[in-house]
């Protein structure tokens, strides 16, 4: 029997506010500040304290439920959802549950199989929970509480069971994540956890409509290791159908080291939460000239972007997906064709994915560190264009202006790699070159006419590569039909 696989995303996106979802505190990095250094009573969850909701954080969850096209509720509720963590202070953590900010939406992705629709079951707006660090040395064996992040405002994004590939799941995670980013509410920066993947997985025979048992898989927090846990559970799952056997529902982790899921709990159900409306807040009232001015502010959408890159540059759809995978790239491409309009945006884009991407994935370097301007990237073309330099040449620099930042007419100059337009050096090359070579001249007299390849690689190498090829094969022409006279 075939089967089918049955996947649904939860995704946690920090916002990128200043400051945090109920209180003043500021959003630090999680990285660089000093642990505890952003708290308050509030979000160190001390008795009596009040939350207040963060307008900016809502504001972000309108913008994200927009663009994916759901409805806004004019109403939503927090509420309370109770359960013991140790980097939970409070006991329990304000979320939104029957109520969300908003739902029903839909976010389009491309797959081989062609575009499919998976529909958003809802976006809501919570806190993050503090972090804890787990620490085995000498003999001790103890955790630290960070409570920096606790409180840092969150979206959650749920989609509907309606992934069916590993392939989808991946084109709707970075499609999600890019979304995120043009809209600037998340930087999309997956190693500092800002975007963390809950996924949901059962397998059903192919053709059946029903859900099977699920399985949760827990704090995923790279399409790597997501995509590594999902093929493990859906080839558990499946072998587990295979001998007539059942499918439990439960929750479980996913150990990268061992490549395997294990359990943490049998899946709990919302009323193990005993989630209650928040009576700290008021329920959160959007009304629609909000919604309206937040519409009217949003950018190009990435799916709206990467057809007008195809329509207006001629790109490839995989160039144009992949160029609205992140804003600054589309920024960059979209620069780099205006400061040279007489430049194919073809080449351009030619040049980002092959020669530029290239280098970033072998340097592992990060986009924005990246020294190399889209207007010096247009100088160093428009050289080529120019016939100051030629292509191959031109890798070579773009290489160097990559490593040192340096712009393309000084690399060229300081290494003496321009281009020789100049039609006395040519003329002057070649007719060395024939001159020190009376045997194969004679020949070329003779009739064997195809020595002048030969000839024309000679004067190539005595100009170290770097003569106008199509200079240097006119004036060849010209002073072999000579001799001939
Ligand atoms: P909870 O909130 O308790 O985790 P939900 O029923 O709200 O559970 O579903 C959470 C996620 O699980 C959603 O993304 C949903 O699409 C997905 N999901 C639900 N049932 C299944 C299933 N049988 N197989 C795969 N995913 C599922
Ligand atoms: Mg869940
Ligand atoms: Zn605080």
């Amino acid at each position: 029997m075939k089967y089918e696989t049955v996947v649904g995303l939860e995704v946690h996106a920090e916002l990128a506010t200043r400051s945090k979802m109920f209180c003043s505190c500021a959003v630090v990095d999680s990285i660089q500040a000093e642990p505890n250094s952003a708290v308050c009573p509030v979000c160190a969850g001390m008795p009596g304290m009040l939350p207040v909701v963060n307008r900016q954080a809502v504001e972000y969850g309108i913008r994200v439920g927009l663009a994916l096209e759901c409805q806004i509720n004019p109403t939503s509720i927090f509420a309370r959802k109770n359960y013991f963590y140790p980097d939970l202070p409070k006991g329990y953590q304000i979320s939104q549950y029957e109520y969300p900010l908003a739902q029903l939406g839909r976010l389009v992705i491309s797959s081989p199989e062609g575009e499919k629709t998976i529909r958003i079951r809802r976006v809501h707006l919570e806190e993050d929970t503090g972090k804890l660090t787990h620490v085995e040395k000498e003999g001790q064996n103890y955790s630290l509480v960070d409570l920096n992040r606790a409180g840092v405002p969150l979206l959650e994004i749920v989609s509907e069971p309606d992934l069916h590939t590993l392939e989808d799941v991946r084109a709707y995670a970075t499609g999600l994540r890019s979304i995120l980013r043009i809209l600037g509410v998340n930087s999309g920066d997956m190693e500092k956890g800002v975007i963390r993947f809950e996924a949901n997985v059962s397998v059903r025979p192919a053709g059946s409509t029903e859900l099977n048992k699920r399985v949760e898989i827990k704090n995923l927090n790279s399409f790597r290791f997501m995509e590594r846990a999902l093929a493990y559970e859906i080839e558990r799952q499946t072998k587990v159908y295979e001998v007539g056997g059942q499918v439990d529902q439960e929750t479980v982790g996913w150990n990268e080291a061992e490549g395997r899921t294990y359990s943490q709990r049998s899946k709990e159900d919302a009323h193990d939460y005993r989630y209650f409306p928040e009576p700290d807040l008021p329920p959160l009232v959007v009304d629609q000239a909000w919604v309206d001015r937040v519409a009217a502010g949003l950018p190009e959408l990435p799916r709206a972007m990467a057809g007008r890159f195809q329509a207006q540059y001629g790109v490839n759809p995989a160039t144009a997906a992949l160029f609205v995978e992140d804003r600054a790239y589309a920024v960059y491409f979209e620069q780099a064709v205006q400061a040279g309009p007489e430049i194919a945006p073809t080449l351009i884009a030619n040049w980002m994915t092959g020669e530029l991407f290239g280098w970033l994935n072998q340097s592992g370097a990060a986009f924005h560190q990246v020294k190399v301007s889209a207007f010096d990237l247009v100088e160093l073309l428009r050289m080529v264009d120019q016939g100051a330099i030629n292509l191959s040449t031109a890798k070579i620099v773009f290489a160097e202006m990559l490593a040192n930042g340096q712009s393309a007419a000084v690399i060229t100059a300081a290494r003496g790699l321009t281009q020789i337009s100049d039609s006395g050096a040519i003329a002057g090359l070649v007719r060395q070159v024939l001159e020190s070579n009376p045997r194969e001249t004679a020949n070329f007299m003779a009739g064997k006419a195809t020595l002048s390849h030969w000839f024309f690689g000679q004067v190539m190498k005595a100009a170290r590569g770097q003569a106008n090829p199509q200079m240097l094969r006119t004036e060849l022409e010209r002073q072999l039909k000579a001799l001939k006279i």
